[in-house]
């Protein structure tokens, strides 16, 4: 029997590096995302198209999405918060974009100052962009339904405001939606609950993707429980870089490699090498030292003979 694809798609180089002080070289970065693709990761977010004085650490995204380009197979993806963002990341020529929209629209308003009606026409000018590209060229454009598990600052969303604002993605002409759990605040139960009145509402081919973070600890938790409900797609950091400003200790995304390792236990095919994938961590850990790595099998290392007896086949 051929074993099912998980897909793991390192946002470290965008979620991660956005997090912390230090600012990554770009030889570093592109030396990162080199290894990581080699070692079976499939897609890599390299950055987000924001104005540089914003998040300096991102400023040479373009660049950096040049050098990924040049990887075969490699889906180079990259977040932008507008139009203006979306114009140069298909000018740099990402395969992927996905724009944030927070369901906190108070969180919305204080993060990127526009409201859901705002947005939604920003999504539709990027699709219009979109639009004017032949077909081979368009990058596939993903809505995020940012803080869709709980804002820290209005704590819990309606459901019915998520199934709102991902039919209205849907309706501008996204390709997909995603859920993001921004702030940390999924459990399983909510993860399911949300999973499976998404897919209602927009088609279970139009939410593949997640993004948990694990500031309660609950991220591998929650990626089980969206493994039984079509969920093909998760987003991990390697290392967790990024932390959780909330809980000191805990990594911000779950890490990839704590996620790759349950992933191959569990029987699921995702291309990725574990050792290779262990390994990247130096390149990261050479470049900016004084930020933390998390990761438990990373340092515990994997099981004695691993995979012999410990992997379930189905
Ligand atoms: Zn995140």
């Amino acid at each position: 029997m051929t074993k099912k694809f998980i897909e793991i798609s390192e946002v470290g180089p965008r979620d991660g590096l956005q997090s912390v002080k230090s600012i990554m070289p770009l030889e570093a970065k592109k030396a990162w995302v080199t290894a990581e693709a080699a070692a079976g990761v499939p897609e890599i977010e390299v950055g987000s198209f924001v104005p540089a004085k914003i998040l300096p650490q991102l400023a040479d995204t373009a660049d950096l999405v040049a050098h990924a380009r040049t990887i075969d197979g490699l889906c180079v993806a990259a977040l932008v918060p507008n139009l203006r963002g979306a114009e140069n990341a298909v000018k740099a020529g990402v395969h992927k974009i996905t724009i944030p929209l927070s369901a906190s629209e108070t969180h919305s308003l204080k993060n990127v100052n526009r409201t859901h009606e705002q947005m939604i026409d920003e999504v539709k000018n990027i699709v219009a962009l979109l639009k004017t590209l032949p077909a081979d060229e368009r990058p596939k454009f993903e809505g995020g339904i940012s803080t869709a598990f709980g804002c820290t600052l209005e704590g819990e969303v309606p459901e019915v405001k998520i199934l709102e604002l991902a039919t209205a993605m849907m309706d501008a002409g996204c390709d997909e939606v995603g859920l993001s759990d921004t702030t940390g605040y999924a459990t399983p139960g909510h993860i399911v609950r949300l999973v499976r009145a998404v897919k209602r509402e927009v088609g279970n081919e139009n939410l593949t993707g997640l993004h948990i973070h694990n500031t309660r600890g609950l991220g591998l938790a929650n990626v089980v429980a969206a493994l039984d409900h079509g969920i093909t797609t998760f987003d991990g950091s390697l290392g967790g870089l990024g932390g959780c400003p909330f809980a000191p200790g805990a990594s911000g995304n779950i890490v990839t490699e704590d996620l790759a390792f349950m992933l191959d236990s569990m029987g699921y095919e995702t291309g990725v090498d574990l050792e290779k994938l262990m390994a990247v961590r130096d390149i990261v850990l050479d470049a900016i030292p004084d930020e933390e790595m998390y990761g438990f099998t990373p340092e515990a290392g994997l099981p004695k003979g691993y995979p012999n007896g410990y992997r379930t086949e189905e």
